[in-house]
């Protein structure tokens, strides 16, 4: 469905998952105003919360969707929610990001092909569906990193290989499922833009973030990133020229790779949705990219998304949570140009998002180093 009108509070709207980007976004449209109900099937959601309505149902329950439904426009916190959930809301309300966007997002097969068809570089890559797909041709490719089609994440179905009889072995211990073979490239640096639509006439992006990760998780997110203002330009036009292709409404975060000497960008993923390398917008930008999402979903333009300080984005993982005592937040609470986000999860383990901390500073460069040392201290 579609309307003209914009809508604006109190009105109702819905977000299908209740983790910390479903979070921010209800703190976002709660502060606008707006009612919001939140779709998951976890009693202790982190966005149940603040949310004024909780359905705590799977994603698929067809008596929860339909409720949902009845929100004046939803949005969602994942992209691996169903393309049919998506299409059964879009037909009641106002749906965004599109079912098609996001189950696009949803296959690095498709993924790929769109990167390419708005003109935009990849990793040299293929599909391996079958032990057939692998050729001798697929030896270009090697170096290589094999990855699952769907579902990958925090380089989680991903496996490393460098002959072809690797590459078999790792397409059997990832079940045979459908897979991309791509050529490790020469990555300098990882950075990410966030395109926020609402069609062609409104159109912002953030700055850059150069994101650092550890153990296949990001870990400090820079900006502005480290890059010439020629690349930065660069990465903004071809997130923008990717949104555009997909005709995409709503928050687009595109992962690209700095590669070689020349510094020359190439498109590696999208997700659909508000992105942890744009969690420093909440600190350091005029607009949060939660609050852009809230605009765009209300048919409203995305607003200004200037930078207001150089900054550099720190994750906590559960990892800090020593023998299931509570972090020392005091380091970080005193520092007058830190700012701390907890997500209110129950418990903590290896690996799982806890939180956030924002440094802002007149260098990127300091802004990283105080992150790291606040974060060593936690
Ligand atoms: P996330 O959820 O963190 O974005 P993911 O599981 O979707 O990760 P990718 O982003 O595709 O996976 O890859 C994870 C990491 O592996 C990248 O951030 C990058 O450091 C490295 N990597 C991936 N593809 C390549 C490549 N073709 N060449 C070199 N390094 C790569
Ligand atoms: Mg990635």
């Amino acid at each position: 469905m579609n309307t003209s009108q914009p809508i604006l509070p109190p009105a109702m709207l819905g977000v299908l998952g209740g983790g910390q980007l479903g979070r921010m976004f209800v703190v976002a449209a709660k502060t606008m105003g707006y009612q919001v109900t939140v779709l998951d099937p976890n009693p202790d959601a982190p966005a149940a919360a603040f949310a004024d309505r909780h359905l705590c149902a799977p994603f698929d329950d067809k008596a929860a969707l339909t409720e949902l439904a009845e929100c004046a426009a939803v949005t969602t916190e994942f992209e691996n929610v169903s393309a049919d959930a998506l299409h059964f809301l879009a037909d009641h309300t106002v749906v965004s990001p599109r079912g098609d966007s996001v189950s696009i997002a949803q296959n690095r097969i498709q993924e790929k092909a769109w990167i390419q068809k708005a003109g935009l570089e990849t990793a040299p890559y293929q599909a391996v569906c079958s032990l057939d797909d692998i050729t001798e041709a697929s030896a270009e490719l090697l170096p290589g990193i094999l990855k699952t089609a769907t579902l990958g994440y925090d380089g989680k179905g991903q496996v490393r290989v460098k002959t072809l009889d690797e590459l078999k072995a790792a397409f059997e211990t990832l079940n045979r499922v459908d897979c991309i073979l791509e050529k490790m490239v020469d990555l300098r640096s990882e950075i990410s833009v966030i395109v926020c639509r609402l069609n062609s006439d409104n159109e912002q992006t953030f700055d850059p973030a150069e994101n650092i990760h550890e153990d296949g998780i990001l870990a400090y997110s820079i900006v502005p990133a480290r890059l010439s203002a020629d690349v930065q330009q660069q990465a903004q036009d071809m997130a923008r020229r990717l949104a555009d292709e997909l005709d995409y409404v709503g928050v687009l975060a595109v992962e690209m790779f700095v590669v070689g000497d020349t510094h020359s960008l190439i498109v590696n993923e999208m997700a659909p949705r508000p992105h942890n390398s744009g969690h420093h917008t909440l600190n350091a930008c005029t607009t949060d990219q939660f609050q852009q999402q809230v605009r765009i979903m209300c048919g409203l333009p995305p607003a200004d998304t200037r930078l207001l300080s150089s900054c550099c984005m720190a994750n906590i993982l559960g990892d800090v949570w020593k023998d299931n005592g509570e972090p020392d937040w005091l380091p970080i609470q005193t520092d007058l140009h830190a700012y701390l986000h907890l997500y209110g999860k129950k418990s903590a383990s290896r690996g799982r998002k806890m939180g956030h901390f924002t440094v802002l500073d007149q260098d990127a460069g300091t802004a990283f180093e105080k992150a790291q040392s606040l974060h060593a201290k936690l």
